[in-house]
C-alpha cells in the first residue's frame, strides 16, 4: 500500500487489460523504431501502476509520469546516464477519472497510448541523452513531436475504439502539449 493513500487504482480486471496494453505497446514501439532485443534492454526502464509506486511518484495532473533515476557507482564519482532508470509511474486514479468524465475512452486502447506515449519520451532520452534537460519552450516542441510519433506507432493497431482515444487527445491538444510529466530523482528506486 506504499504511497497508494487513498486514490482508487486498478481492479484485476483492469490490469489484465493495463497489462495487455502494456506489453502491445512495447511491441509497437520496437517495431516502429526497429529496436533490437539488446537495444530494447539497453532502454533500462519499467513500468509500473499506482499499487508498484512510491508516494512521490503518484501525481494527480497527468496519466503517466517519468522518473528518471539517476545512476551512481559507488566506486566512483561518474554518473552514467546510461545506466540511469527510468521508471513510468502509471496514474491509476487519473486514468479512472477521465475514464468517468469521458465515458467514450476505453481502458484498453487508452493504455494504449499513454505507454506508447511514455515509451516514445524513454526511446527519444535514451537516443538524445541533451532533451532531458531542456527550456520549457523546446520541451513543448518535444512534447508535440512525442504526441506526434505516438499516432504514428499506434497506426500499428486495430485496437478497438482507438478512434475515441485519438479524438480525444486532439481536443485537448494545447493542454497536453503543454504538461509537463519527466522527473529526475537521484534516489536509486526501491524495489
Ligand atoms: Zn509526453
Amino acid at each position: 500500500m506504499e504511497g497508494s493513500g487513498e486514490k482508487r487504482q486498478f481492479d484485476a480486471r483492469q490490469l489484465d487489460s493495463v497489462n495487455q496494453a502494456v506489453g502491445v505497446s512495447e511491441e509497437m514501439v520496437s517495431n516502429y523504431y526497429k529496436l533490437s532485443d539488446s537495444q530494447v534492454l539497453q532502454l533500462n526502464y519499467d513500468i509500473r501502476t499506482s499499487s508498484r509506486l512510491a508516494s512521490h511518484e503518484i501525481v494527480d495532473d497527468h496519466f503517466a509520469q517519468i522518473v528518471r533515476y539517476r545512476a551512481r557507482k559507488k566506486e566512483s564519482m561518474l554518473e552514467t546516464e546510461a545506466e540511469d532508470f527510468y521508471l513510468v509511474c502509471i496514474q491509476d486514479h487519473a486514468i479512472l477519472d477521465a475514464i468517468d468524465r469521458f465515458p467514450a475512452l476505453r481502458l484498453y486502447p487508452f493504455m494504449l497510448y499513454i505507454v506508447c506515449h511514455e515509451l516514445i519520451h524513454v526511446v527519444r532520452f535514451r537516443r538524445f541523452l541533451q532533451h532531458f534537460h531542456v527550456p520549457p519552450e523546446e520541451r513543448q516542441i518535444e512534447e508535440i513531436r512525442v504526441h506526434h510519433e505516438t499516432r504514428d506507432v499506434l497506426q500499428q493497431s486495430r485496437a478497438r475504439d482507438l478512434d475515441a482515444v485519438l479524438t480525444f487527445y486532439g481536443q485537448w491538444r494545447e493542454a497536453f502539449e503543454q504538461m509537463d510529466e519527466i522527473h529526475v530523482r537521484r534516489a536509486p528506486p526501491e524495489g
